[in-house]
Order: structure tokens, then sequence, then C-alpha cells
């Protein structure tokens, strides 16, 4: 893996780069005016595992709201760093509403809209020396849906007059990459530290969202800020995240990442947080909780027990894990397998911390469990779910406690 080579940003109390843990973030999809809304969503958030969490600022009652929300968190005791999404209006908003540009821990802002025409540049620039000012970092959010259509316009024009025009597509995706730099860089010019930016160049194509990073990793130092924009429902964005934050945090590519998927109706609005902890420990970037290894069945294993006992220590790990993480240091860290059958199940237990293996199908239940290599019983008869349970919570506290 290539060692990250980006400057050190602090956000709030967090370091964001230069190989700093890599930081998970979610937004939220409150009205940001109704402070009790707010507030309770971003706590959910947070207990999540959310590490920074970004709000919609795009009135004057969303700014008012902020020193509220900000205040009213740090009341619940909870001091996650607070961003602020500004579009259009952010220098404005920034410069009337001081309290909120102090309370926040950072600003967004995208260089698609910050302003048009003439007042692009000094908008920005306002909103710049605000950061400045309150010793803020900002991030230089570039959006394939809302790119600068000056420069989108001037680069097709000047393709269109190659001899070998390459495709709109690629020509878009440069001038995603030109816009980011050229912001960061005019942001330096105005004084803004090179560790007080952060860029991001979001688009909703996997293969695309690889190429435009890799470019723009090759091209700057300053932290990235990873995400798949608009990755859609369900399975399908959680897949395609998966794949494109999974390809470049593998190459060494990104500082913090947010999973943006369409919450399906109903759905609670943490499952972007539970989808980029998922991601990091998959790819054994950072653990969250304990992982558990199950077999997918198969004919060897038909009754719905094996099921159930995987299901059940899944859910044990979720209900107990808030419990775990404030009492036993480094429980995350555990692994445990649920298997099936004798043909992989010793082996796969074996390489766990704590593992059970099912005898398959046509036997009365009889599981051997196995801790730290070695089996240390067999369970038998209608309780093998609560009484492997209950090994994993003494194994717990015995090692972690
Ligand atoms: S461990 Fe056994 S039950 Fe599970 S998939 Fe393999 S053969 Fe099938």
């Amino acid at each position: 893996m290539i060692a990250s080579k980006t400057h050190v940003v602090k956000v709030g109390n967090l370091f964001v780069g230069g190989g700093n843990p890599i930081v998970v973030q979610s937004m939220t999809d409150t009205d940001t005016s109704d402070i009790i809304k707010t507030v309770s969503q971003i706590q959910d958030l947070v207990r999540a595992g959310s590490e920074v969490v970004r709000v919609t600022v795009n009135d004057e009652a969303a700014a008012q709201a902020i020193p509220k929300i900000c205040e009213q968190l740090k009341l619940f005791g909870c001091d996650v760093p607070i961003v602020g999404d500004f579009h259009y209006n952010g220098h404005r908003l920034l410069r009337d509403h001081p309290e909120c540009a102090k309370a926040l821990a950072k600003y967004r802002i995208n260089p698609g809209n910050v302003g048009f025409g003439d007042k692009k540049d000094t908008q920005f620039a306002e909103i710049i020396k605000i950061a400045i000012k309150y010793n803020k970092p900002v991030r230089i959010g570039v959006n394939w849906g809302s790119l600068d259509k000056a420069l989108s316009a001037k680069l097709m024009d000047e393709n269109a007059n190659l001899e070998n025009p390459k495709t709109p597509e690629s020509v878009t995706e440069k001038a995603l990459v030109m816009s980011a730099l050229q912001s960061a860089q005019y942001a330096e010019r105005l004084g803004l530290a090179p560790n007080k930016i952060l860029i991001s160049c979001k688009v909703s194509e996997v293969s695309a969202l690889v190429r435009v990073y890799e470019d723009l990793a090759s091209k700057c130092n300053y932290a990235l800020h990873l995400g798949l924009t608009e990755a859609g429902m369900g399975l399908k964005g959680i897949v395609s995240s998966s794949m494109a934050l999974g390809i470049l945090l593998k190459r060494g590519i990104g500082d913090t990442i947010r999973v943006s998927i369409t919450p399906e109706p109903g759905q609670a609005r943490t499952k972007e947080v539970e989808v980029c902890q998922n991601i990091l420990q998959e790819l054994g970037l950072r653990n969250f909780k304990p992982s558990v290894t199950s077999c997918p069945g198969c004919g060897r294993t038909t009754s719905t027990f094996f099921r159930e006992l995987a299901s059940e220590v899944q859910s044990q790990i979720q209900e107990k894990m808030p419990e775990w993480k404030a009492r036993y240091p480094g429980v995350e860290n555990l692994k445990l397998a649920v298997m099936g059958c004798v043909v992989n199940g010793p082996g796969e237990s074996k390489h766990a911390d704590i593992g059970i293996s099912l005898p398959g199908k046509g036997e009365a239940p009889s599981a051997p469990v196995f801790i730290d290599g070695k089996k240390i019983t067999t369970l038998r008869g209608e309780n093998i779910a609560s009484e492997f349970k209950g090994i994993v919570e003494n194994y717990i506290d015995n090692r972690f406690g």
C-alpha cells in the first residue's frame, strides 16, 4: 500500500490525512433549522460511529441554528466536529452569521456554484478569508453534477479543436481535477495554509471515480475526502461505494470517507456509517467491531439452526457493542467463526479467536467450540446458541476486561 503523503488537517479534535486513521463521516438529512431533529440525528450518526458530521447550511435559519446545535451537542457530551455545507450563498451566510462561522469545525464549498461570472472569485475569496480569520479548514468539494461551467466549456472547446479530440467524459474528468486544484491553489494564494485544505472530486460512476482520484492523488498533497456521489439505493449503493472506495483505499488514496447512499424508506440514516465502517474493516484498515466469519451453508447443513445461530451471534455483537466498546478496549479486534459443518468448520474455527462448527444435517446438534485454536468443549442439545453466546461473553471479559 502507498503510504499517505497528504497534509494533516485538524478538523475539530480530529486529525485527517498524513497516514492518520481514515476518518468516517456522514451527513444529516434533516432541515438544519429544526434544531431538535438535527441534534437527534447527529447523535444517532455519532453513536453509529460517525467521526465527523456535515449539515446543510442553506439559509438564514440554518445559519442561526448552527451555534445552538453545537451548544446542545456539547451539553450532551458530544464533541463531534460539525461541518457546514455551503452552496451559492455561503459567503453571505458566513459573513452575516459569525457565530455560525465560529461554531463550525470546517466549511465545505463547491467551486462550481460558489458564485457565477465576476462574482465567483470574490465570493470564493470571502469564504476563504473567513476561514483564515477563524482558523478553520475548508473542503473544496467538486462534483460532476455541479462542475464549474465556464471551466468545463473552455476545456470542451479546446478539446474540439484538437486533431484527435478526447471523449467528453475524459474532458469532464480533467475539468473536475483542474477545478479542485485551481481552487485550492487560489485559496493558498489568499493565505489559507495547505494543511487547512481538503479536496474531493465526486462522480457517480465507479471507474470514473477511480481515474479521477488517481489523477488527483498524483498531482497534489492535499488531504483527500473520498466518496462516490449519489451512489444509489440499497444494494446498488452499497456495492458501488464499496467497489470505488475499496479500490482507492487499497491503493493508499483517501484520508476520510463518506458513503452517499439513498436511504430506503424507513431505513436509518446511520446505514451510511455502517457501510463506511465495513469497508474499512474488510480492507483491514480499521476495526470497529468483532468480525464473524460464517460459511454460506450448503446441502450439508440444510437446517435453519445454522442460519439462526449465525444471526444470533451477529445480533449479540450489534446489541452489545456499545457496552463492550466502553468496557473492553480492543474488543473490536476479536474474530469469531460460525460454521455449518465439519468440512471447513473446525479449520475456520481454529483460525478465529472463538469458533463453533455445527455437524451438518442428519445429526443431533452437537457442536465443537474452539478457543484460541484449541477445542475446549462440545455443545449439545437445544441451548447451543445461548451457551455459545455465554462463552463469547466470558472470553471477552477474560481477555479484554
Ligand atoms: S462449511 Fe460445510 S456447510 Fe458450510 S459451506 Fe462449507 S461444506 Fe457447506
